[in-house]
Formats: structure tokens, C-alpha cells, sequence
């Protein structure tokens, strides 16, 4: 998300979440911290999204859910994915449909955009006019040549907008460390088909639920080769209808049929397409590999991963791959078949595009440090003052006066969990202790002690859950709290509150001092 202000009015560039990692668990999705616009919701002119994926629209219900009538801003396909998604939280958005070469004024931002090609159709570049100047943001873009629907980055405009200057250019960095070009879709063509050629019996497809082109390659080659498709998973069927719908998803006529239908037809004839590439545990590729799924895996059957591998599933991925190929199947990944392409321009693109933007200055985004550092490299090898490239945190503000970028502040933009149906409340603080708990479990300890004399009436009781120790470590526990305790005097001098902290502190350095465990210790004590 990234907020734009200007004379007293607000500009969001889209509103993503991010997805949890392995060290944030329990976690459903990371939002990004509304926290320095919540004051300020009524001077919100709009919320422009340039593309569909889930990293850059994500967060809109939330958002909405704060101020319900903030004009949503976007392409066809994008307003239809984000209201589909809006329409689940119960939320009916003010839209503004835009396409390329269309602009639209929103307070005292005068907004133009741009056809980009991604990985997802219909994406847009932004550019803002304020009497502060111009910005350009590029979403997340790449430029292949040979997009499916012929819709490739419009360069053209880009240069345009040059000739007027371009004072910040906020450009996709997720590929800026990968030398040379990007390839192109359709080169993944002959290796789909091979699938198809070859594959005896059933064949399962699995990829982004936006990822509409790849997903169209694989729909083509079904049809050439005489199979009927099914889609398998909630998101999956409802952004394919949509795309469908809308016509960025070419499917003929009698092609697709559902589980049902699938089920009883040889299966020979048949290709399901399904979420989960990523090895998300509650997806239809997961089950199907667990043989918890309806459709049961067996041998001659194809699994084609036609999807990237996302840092951090790796585990996952290779766990599903492992288990399918244990079932008999063959499994077809971009690690053995040049199965995919990334979405995002690599350096050599990026290059391209700061010589037609000729930016003054530039603020990389849209990925990791190591991958902003790299833009940023690129963009002073092509002339860009060393001064005016800037490589920020989340949360740290840049002031552009006269066509001059410089860092002005920064406010704190710490990640807002949703864990369930809260939004905020597990902190930095439940994630370590969720970590502490899975790495070392959990020890509760009852005391029952004499309300006056604090002693100690009946043996002190453990509950371990998650805790292992060789036996005999309970008897060596007690004497060490039983110490404690007859050194804490009576409860006028030591109040139960204090007792509890002094065995829970006791036991604590007890087991780090004599086991190296560092469980999370609960104690009780009860006044009899
Ligand atoms: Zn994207």
C-alpha cells in the first residue's frame, strides 16, 4: 500500500496483505497498518489498484470496512476480482472502471494509466499529476513480447510521459537481481503440450488462481489433445468464471464440465485445475496428495505444477511432490520442464524502462531488500543522481517539492495480523511465544498452599503438554520450588500473585540451568 498526499487529500496505490511465513504461525494474512490514515479516511479520493493479485488488493475489505464508500479505482478485471472478493465481507464498493489511455481526476491528483503486461491480465501503470509534479508507478509489470492477448506494456506512453518529466518512478523490483529478459508465455507451449502428448492417464493441473494465461495454455492444450477440464477449489472457480465471463478466459464450448461429470469419465480424458501449487495444507492439491481428496492419485497420473516455487514453501512443495510420486504419478515442475515464467521484468528489462522514463528521481518497490538494492543499482547505471535513489523501509516518507525527492520522515508500519476473525491483536509478542511453545512446550504447575504460612498443604501437581525430560524431573522440580517457597515467608510478607511469579521464575531458571529447556511455565497456586 502506498499513500500519496497532496494538498491536504489522500491517494492510495493499492492495498495488499502478505502471506505468513513459518515464523508467523497461526496466521491468515498480514495486513498492511492503517493506523497513520485511520484519522484521516475522509480525505481518501480513492484507492487505485493495478492489477488483481492478492498482494495488491488483499487488504481493500479491510480497508473498506473502515470507510465503506472510498472509490475503488481499477480495470475491468481488477474491479470484478476485488468486488468478488468485497461481496464475501458483505461490502458493496463505489467503483471507477478505467483502461489504458484513460484519465481521471481525484481531488487535486490528476491520475493517467497505462496498459502493463504481469502475470494476471488487464494489470495498469499509474501516473499522478499534482502541481508537485509527476509519479509514475508501474504495479507490477514485465515485458514480454508475446503476451497471450497481445497486450504488452505500453513503452510508448511511458516515453510520453517522459517528454512531460517523470520527477519519481516508483518501479517493480521482485526481478531486478535476475540478469537479461524475462521469457515470454507462450514459450511455455511446447513443454505443456509434452505433458499432454505423453500422459497415460489423468492429468492435474496446478497454478494461481489469477494466473488466467497460463491457465488458458493449459485449457488450449486440452483441447488439442481431446480432454475435458474441470476447475477444483473456491478460488479457483470463482476467478476463472469471472475471467470467463468477462472474456479473458477463452473456454469452448462443452469443454469445461464439473467434479461430478469428471469423475465418471475415463480418465484419460480428463484434466482438473486446481489451487494449491504453493502446498498450502488446505488445498486441493495438498489433499490430493495426503489421499484426502475425492480424486484419488494413482499410478499414470500427471501432476503439472505450472506455477513459481515462493521462498518459504519450499518444504511444503517438495512434501506434495514427494508424496505424489510415492502414489505411482509423475510429477512436472519448473525445476524438471520449463513449465513457467516469472510475472515480473527482469534487470535487463528494467534497464530498458529507465531509459525511456528518464525518471529524475526513483523509489524501488514491490520486493525484498535485497531486491530493491538492486534496482536501485540499475537505476543509477543509467544515470539517476546517486542522491535521488531511494531504497526505504515500510513506513518512511519521501517529500517530492519542485520536482525534488527527498526522505522527510517516518511513522510506524509494523505488520497487522489477522489471526481467526481478529485483526491486530496477535502481536510480535503471541508469535514468539507461539514459537516457544512449539519448539519447547508447555509446563503448568499447581500449588496448594495455606492462606496465611504460604506452605505448601499437598505436593505440587505438573501438567506437561509438549515438554519431554527424562524421568524423575518433577521430584527434582519440586524440591527447587519447595526451596523457594519456604523462603518466601508468610502471605503477609509474599502475596499469591508474587508466589505465582516466584515459581514460575524458579522453575524457569531451574530448567534452563539443569535441562537447557525454556518452556512456557504456567503457575496456579490455590489458597486452601
Ligand atoms: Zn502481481
Amino acid at each position: 500500500m502506498t499513500v500519496f498526499e497532496h494538498k491536504g487529500k489522500l491517494l492510495i496505490v493499492d492495498c495488499g496483505v502478505l502471506f505468513p511465513e513459518e515464523n508467523q504461525p497461526g496466521i491468515d494474512v498480514i495486513l498492511p497498518d492503517f493506523t497513520a490514515i485511520r484519522s484521516r479516511l475522509k480525505d481518501v479520493v480513492a484507492v487505485v489498484l493495478t492489477h488483481g493479485h492478492e498482494d495488491h488488493i488483499g487488504g481493500v475489505p479491510y480497508l473498506l470496512k473502515e470507510r465503506p464508500t472510498i472509490p475503488i479505482v481499477g480495470s475491468r478485471l481488477t474491479l470484478a476480482l476485488v468486488t468478488a472478493k468485497l461481496e464475501e465481507h458483505k461490502i458493496t464498493p463505489k467503483t471507477v472502471q478505467v483502461k489504458e489511455g484513460d484519465e481521471v481526476q481525484f481531488g487535486p491528483f490528476g491520475t493517467e494509466y497505462f496498459a502493463v503486461n504481469h502475470s494476471i491480465p488487464d494489470g495498469l501503470a499509474v501516473a499522478l499529476r499534482t502541481s508537485a509534479g509527476t509519479v509514475l508507478c508501474t504495479g507490477d509489470f514485465k515485458m514480454d513480447q508475446f503476451p497471450l492477448d497481445r497486450r504488452i506494456t505500453d513503452l510508448g506512453g511511458f516515453a510520453r510521459l517522459a517528454d512531460e518529466g517523470v520527477d519519481l518512478f516508483l518501479t517493480d523490483s521482485t526481478n531486478a537481481d535476475v540478469p537479461g529478459f524475462t521469457t515470454s508465455e507462450e514459450d511455455l507451449a511446447p513443454a505443456i503440450d509434452q505433458v499432454f502428448r505423453t500422459a497415460p492417464r489423468r492429468i492435474v493441473v496446478s497454478s494461481f488462481a489469477s494466473h488466467v494465461h497460463r491457465i488458458q495454455q493449459v485449457i488450449d492444450a486440452a483441447e488439442r489433445h481431446g480432454r475435458k477440464i474441470a476447475f477444483v477449489g473456491r478460488s479457483m472457480v470463482r476467478n476463472m468464471g469471472i475471467a470467463a465471463e468477462l472474456g479473458f478466459l477463452r473456454i469452448p464450448k462443452g469443454m469445461l464440465v464439473d467434479m461430478k461429470a469428471i469423475e465418471k469419465m475415463p480418465d484419460e480424458n480428463t484434466v482438473l485445475i486446481c489451487t494449491g501449487s504453493q502446498g498450502e495444507p488446505m488445498a486441493a492439491l495438498s489433499r490430493m496428495a495426503n489421499r484426502e481428496h475425492i480424486i484419488e492419485i494413482g499410478e499414470g497420473d500427471t501432476i503439472l505444477l505450472a506455477s513459481s516455487l515462493i521462498p518459504g514453501n519450499e518444504n511444503a512443495i517438495y512434501r506434495i511432490i514427494n508424496a505424489f510420486t510415492r502414489w505411482g504419478a509423475q510429477v512436472v515442475h519448473k525445476g524438471n520442464a520449463k513449465v513457467h515464467v516469472s510475472g515480473h521484468a527482469s534487470a535487463g528489462e528494467l534497464t530498458y524502462c529507465y531509459n525511456i522514463v528518464k525518471p529524475s528521481a526513483v523509489l524501488p518497490y514491490h520486493g525484498e531488500w535485497r531486491h530493491l538494492t538492486a534496482n536501485a543499482a540499475l537505476a543509477r547505471k543509467t544515470g539517476v543522481a546517486d542522491d535521488q535513489v531511494f531504497v526505504i523501509e515500510n513506513g518512511v516518507s519521501v517529500d517530492l517539492v519542485d520536482g525534488r525527492s527527498s526522505i522527510s520522515g517516518r511513522i510506524p508500519a509494523p505488520y497487522i495480523f489477522v489471526d481467526g476473525q481478529t485483526m491486530g491483536l496477535a502481536t510480535e509478542t503471541a508469535m514468539n511465544d507461539r514459537k516457544v511453545l512449539a519448539e519447547e512446550g508447555t509446563i503448568t504447575i499447581l500449588a496448594i498452599v495455606d492462606s496465611t504460612t504460604n506452605a505448601l498443604l499437598e505436593p505440587l501437581e505438573f501438567f506437561a503438554r509438549g515438554f519431554v525430560e527424562e524421568k524423575g524431573w518433577e521430584e527434582n522440580a519440586n524440591k527447587a520450588i519447595t526451596e523457594a517457597l519456604a523462603g518466601a515467608g508468610p502471605r503477609s510478607k509474599t502475596s499469591a500473585d508474587e508466589l505465582e511469579a516466584l515459581m514460575t521464575r524458579t522453575i524457569g531458571r531451574w530448567l534452563s540451568r539443569r535441562h537447557r529447556r525454556n518452556p512456557v511455565v504456567t503457575t496456579i497456586v490455590v489458597d486452601e
